[in-house]
């Protein structure tokens, strides 16, 4: 047997190019933009370091990693201080992974609000730890563990954007068990091909527990993913390698490799770090392997293995690769490499291919979980594999992959807590690989930000009022938007309808509160005017009238209605304009940064012509006021009812701001004067 090395984390040495800095494009500078929150054309490393931590891309084995290291180099000084970076120096560090910094900054990682999701997973964490239910694993005497290890629990994730987070004994390293078996299974397929693979091995759940001495009809095991199948597609790995040393005999022997090679798939998968190995786990699953030989000679007996395969050499091989070790964020990588159709999130490198990871996922979301398997699809619905060491490697597949790690197991062999994690999960989040997506479900979708999915839920269905599309209103309704919401101004559907002269859609709702008690006729906006105030301020008598006989109720009036084209209002995507101004109202910097950095425009306007900068002063947000004067809003645009961001500061009892807005407007006379 080769011994596996067990380095720990390489600390890497940043290389600094050498040459001077290339130009910075427009592209870059957008990026920059936005991360340059003072606009003097320079950015702060805390910043930068931030912005990464958030993303749950600031590890030391991620992507970013050694840009960190080079970056932090001049701070390395006497005294540590924040370092201010200009444009060429930033993307210098940064340019080898540029098309992923743009998707950091610009707010598009698969998972965009990391910081809440991980949290939020942290929560589910704590809970399922208060668990302490099952045995640990007898019949591997090494498995079988005493408290405190027997209570261990680490949980880490990895998206396929590379974005990290462990919880709890997340290092702790494990023999992986089953958890080998669909690594297996993708080496054999990669070495020979599904097409022969499978004349060895089936694709059918077993329904039995995974050492079940039984075969399919055909005599072969069942599938890859029980121990019959594991140690069938063992005996097909490294084959090659043995028929070309039998040619050309090399002194390490073809053994050795093959396991070695097995270790190098594993270390790939898991981004670069090398697995470790267990003798003691090794030696006492081979001394108390009966059922496995009776597994093997049983496939023997009916002809099952390839040709020229030991039998001995082949368990030996097999019980090898279930104590090669692993930790949960080892696994995680492992996990998210099949997510990410075999290319691995942190390095980049293809692992397997795309067909290998697509057959190897279906057989884990029907087979992996012994003969819970049936129950884990319908209830939690992800691929998945269980050891029982006490993993359970998860993939969400094209989203991310995670790993639990709990010894204590239930009676089929599955942990506990593991699976306990899966069913909270997926009750959480839609990950189910059947929940709808739509979002007419209750389940948060992490995929979507939440600027995002305000704006989607509120603005769609406003706007689609303003503009008389009863039919999407209806789509809307169906997929859990509601009637009722009311935007950052208060403003709702019924408004809109009425202020545009949407008849159609007034006498829906109309319709539609009769039976709906929660939808108000008369729903007040900031400036407390129902929509009977909108119809009579844009001339729609009739729908006046028509509310009016519904029930519905007249509020404020206001005075100065401007003619739709006043407002220096860019046209820029309706649904980021609405979450530019949502991200104003409320104060979210994070967010405006990455619609900055997604280039939409700040002067970009709503259906009653509102700008983020009206929104940022109406509800006193100072510090985006700044921010979006220093990027260039226009602090004279005219809403509606002509009404300046100036106007809604003073109207709200924001001195500061006010202040602040009338500085800005001199500054940009003074600028027009000058040019
Ligand atoms: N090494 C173990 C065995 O073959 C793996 C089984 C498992 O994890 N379910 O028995």
């Amino acid at each position: 047997m080769t011994a596996v090395e067990t380095t720990q984390r390489s600390t890497r040495k940043s290389r600094r190019r050498p040459g001077k800095p290339s130009a910075v494009d427009a592209r870059e500078r957008r990026l920059f933009k936005s991360l340059d929150l003072d606009n003097d054309g320079l950015v702060h490393l805390s910043d930068v370091e931030a912005v990464l931590k958030e993303a749950g891309l600031a590890g030391p084995e991620g992507k970013f990693g050694e840009s960190l290291v080079e970056l932090n180099e001049p701070a390395a000084e006497p005294e540590p201080q924040d370092i201010s970076l200009s444009p060429e120096t930033f993307f210098q560090a940064t340019r080898r992974h540029i098309l992923l910094l743009e998707r950091v900054l610009q707010g598009r990682l698969v998972v965009p609000d990391f910081a809440e999701f991980s949290n939020r997973i942290g929560d589910l964490f704590d809970e399922v730890k208060e668990n302490r239910d099952g045995e640990t694993a007898d019949y591997i005497p090494q498995l079988d563990l005493a408290e405190p290890e027997a209570d261990r629990f680490g949980l880490a994730l990895c998206t396929i954007d590379g974005q990290q987070a462990a919880y709890g004994d997340s290092e702790t390293f494990f023999t992986v068990q089953s958890t080998c078996k669909p690594v297996q299974y993708c080496l054999a397929l990669e070495e020979h091909g599904a097409e022969v693979v499978h004349r060895h091995v089936g694709h059918e759940p077993s329904g039995a527990s995974f050492n079940e001495l039984a075969l399919s009809k055909t005599n072969l095991p069942h599938n890859p993913l029980i121990n019959a199948g594991a140690i069938m597609c063992s005996s097909l790995v490294g084959l090659t390698m043995r028929g070309a040393a039998a040619e050309s005999p090399d002194p390490r022997g073809w053994k050795g490799r093959r396991f070695d090679y097995v270790v190098d798939r594993w270390t790939a998968l898991a981004g670069g770090e090398r697995p470790r190995f267990s003798t003691p786990v090794y030696l006492s699953e081979r001394e108390t392997a009966d059922r496995n030989y009776a597994l093997a000679y049983f496939m023997r007996e009916s002809g099952a293995f390839p040709e020229g395969a030991d039998l001995e050499d082949v368990l030996e091989f097999y019980f090898q690769c279930c104590s090669v070790e692993l930790n949960a964020e080892m696994m995680s990588v492992v996990a998210a490499t099949l997510a990410n159709g075999g290319i691995c999130p942190l390095t980049g490198e293809r692992v397997l291919a795309t067909e290998t990871v697509q057959r190897c996922l279906s057989l884990m979301s029907t087979c992996g979980m012994y003969d819970y398997s049936g129950e884990f699809a319908f209830h939690v619905g992800l691929p998945a594999k269980s050891g029982v060491s006490g993993a359970i490697m998860v993939v969400i597949p094209n989203v991310m992959g995670f790993c639990t790690y709990s010894p204590r197991l239930d009676a089929l062999g599955n942990s506990v807590r593991g699976i306990e994690f899966c069913r909270r999960l997926v009750a959480a989040f839609n990950f189910h690989q059947f929940d709808n997506l739509t979002g007419a479900s209750a389940k948060a979708d992490p995929r979507i930000s939440r600027a995002e999915q305000q704006a989607r839920r509120v603005n769609e269905m406003i706007w689609a009022a303003s503009k008389g599309d009863l039919g999407a209103i209806q789509e809307l309704l169906l997929t859990g938007s509601s009637l009722v919401s009311a935007d950052y101004d208060l403003r709702t559907p019924l408004h809109l309808a009425a202020a545009e002269g949407r008849s159609e859609v007034v006498r829906f709702i109309i319709a539609h509160a009769s039976q709906d008690a929660t939808v108000s006729l008369s729903p007040r906006d900031r400036w407390g005017g129902t929509p009977i105030n909108d119809a009579r301020a844009n001339g729609h008598a009739d729908i006046a009238t028509m509310l009016k006989e519904a029930g519905a109720k007249a509020g404020r009036n206001r005075a100065g209605l401007a003619p739709a084209e006043t407002g220096g209002a860019e046209a820029g995507e309706a649904g980021k304009a609405a979450e530019l101004i949502w991200a104003a109202s409320t104060g979210d910097l994070t967010e405006i940064r990455r619609l900055i950095a997604q280039g939409v425009p700040l002067n970009t306007a709503d259906y009653d012509r509102r700008t983020p900068l009206h929104l940022a002063a109406a509800e006193g947000q100072a510090d985006v006021v700044a921010y979006l004067l220093r990027h260039g809003a226009d602090a004279d645009c005219r809403d509606r009812w002509s009404t300046t961001p100036l106007d809604e500061a003073r109207r709200n009892g924001h001195d500061g701001i006010a202040a602040l807005l009338e500085s800005g407007r001199e500054e940009d006379a003074a600028q027009k004067a000058a040019a």
